[in-house]
């Protein structure tokens, strides 16, 4: 059952119906080349899930089933993505307040990181398209994870990487014998390549930050509020990249208030590093464009993503949240990265990026933030990438 109704420009607005965005190469607008949201019928989904059984039932990756745009459940891949724990650490409390912190730990996900949530989605439509060999490009995070879901579904994997990616991901792409292509600019050129190459070669699929990617990735959002017995948190921080996982995580919330599981909105802080801060600057300069980065610099390499191309919807789901943009330095990733360690919970920099975004809009905040519930997503586990230690 597919409950999906339409597709939608981000930018200019433009509606394609589910058939053209099958066929198409790339799932971008077909007027201006941009990113294109999915648009669900919530009457038929609402008259599917039974609200009881649907809030009784343990919170893992497709039990939101209903929500996904898969022909055919019985043909899904999942390798027991999602289902990741909440964990509340009390020790993380600032001193003289009473916010709870809570760290949805992905770092737990099948190959270390919340990438596999949308993996397991994108092959599972890969199966769907009967094509042969999924084609991407990735900081590390991804190549990994569609590498060790394409290796599991029996197809083959291609995927473009740039020259700072981390060797251990690296590795990690090539034990599950992915073809690597290793670029010499950034991300963003390493982007254009794979598109390029899917664009002559018929057999292939486009896997990255499209519409398939951040539907998958959505859940994590279900789960947070599942897991909080269906309250709602005040803030959730989010790293943003390419910003797929921040656009996720508010179309996961606004598909539950639209069926009626939920009644409200958190208000979502997408943080980034200050080598590498395109959409919080845009959010700082009130702009509803974002101006690229050029040779982003940061050691969170997993968010160094100087042309978001999922940017947009992570700028909306600051504005539409009532939001906050937040931006870190290294040095303050690496002490937030140290301290979840010493919690026991241990993550790349990446993956500590959002800690560190509450951390700093916590110091000049105080006041506001004193007895909320704060969620933390900690992104990558910390055996990916363990720099300076
Ligand atoms: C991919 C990734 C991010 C950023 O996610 P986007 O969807 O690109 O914004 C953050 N942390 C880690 C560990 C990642 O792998």
């Amino acid at each position: 059952m597919v409950y999906v109704k339409q597709f939608r420009c981000f930018n200019c607005g433009r509606t394609h119906s589910p058939e053209a965005v099958r066929d198409m190469a790339i799932m971008r607008c077909m007027d201006c080349n941009s990113a294109i949201d999915v648009e669900y019928d919530y009457g038929s989904i609402k008259k599917t899930i039974l609200k009881d059984d649907f809030m009784r039932s343990a919170p893992t990756h497709w039990k939101y089933w209903a929500f996904l745009p898969v022909n055919d459940l019985s043909k899904i891949i999942s390798m027991g993505e999602g289902g990741t724990p909440l964990l509340e650490v009390a020790r993380l409390t600032p001193a003289g307040t009473s916010a709870r912190i809570l760290i949805k730990n992905e770092g737990v996900n099948p190959t270390g990181s919340f990438k596999d949530r949308g993996s397991a989605l994108e092959v599972t439509k890969a199966m769907e398209s009967g094509k042969g060999t999924l084609v991407l490009a990735s900081t590390g995070n991804m190549g990994a994870s569609v590498a060790a879901y394409s290796a599991f579904a029996g197809l083959r994997c291609r995927v473009y990487v740039p020259e700072f990616a981390s060797s251990q991901k690296v590795s990690q792409m090539k034990a599950h014998g992915a073809e690597i292509i290793r670029t010499n600019g950034d991300y963003s050129q390493a982007m254009q390549m794979a598109e390029d190459y899917v664009r002559s070669h018929p057999d292939t699929f486009l896997t990255g930050d499209y519409p398939w990617r951040s539907e998958g990735t959505k859940t994590v959002a279900y789960e947070i509020v599942d897991q909080m017995y269906f309250h709602v948190p005040d803030y959730i921080f989010i790293p943003i990249g390419n910003g797929t996982l921040m656009w996720g995580v508010y179309e996961g919330l606004r598909d539950l208030i639209s069926i009626g599981i939920i009644d409200r909105m958190p208000q979502l802080v997408g943080v980034q590093a200050q080598g590498c801060n395109p959409v919080v600057h845009a959010w700082e300069s009130k702009s509803h464009s974002i101006t690229a980065i050029h040779n982003p610099q940061t050691i969170a390499t997993a968010i160094s993503c100087g042309d978001p191309i999922q940017g947009l919807g992570a700028l909306a789901a600051i504005i539409n949240t009532r939001g906050n943009g937040v931006e870190v330095t290294d040095e303050e990733i690496l002490k937030a990265r140290d301290e979840l360690a010493l919690c026991g919970i241990f993550t790349e920099p990446s993956g500590a990026v959002a800690y560190a975004g509450f951390l700093s809009m916590h110091k000049k905040m105080q006041h506001e933030m004193k007895d909320k519930t704060i969620v933390c997503l900690a992104t990558g586990h910390g055996l990916k990438d363990m720099y300076g230690l």
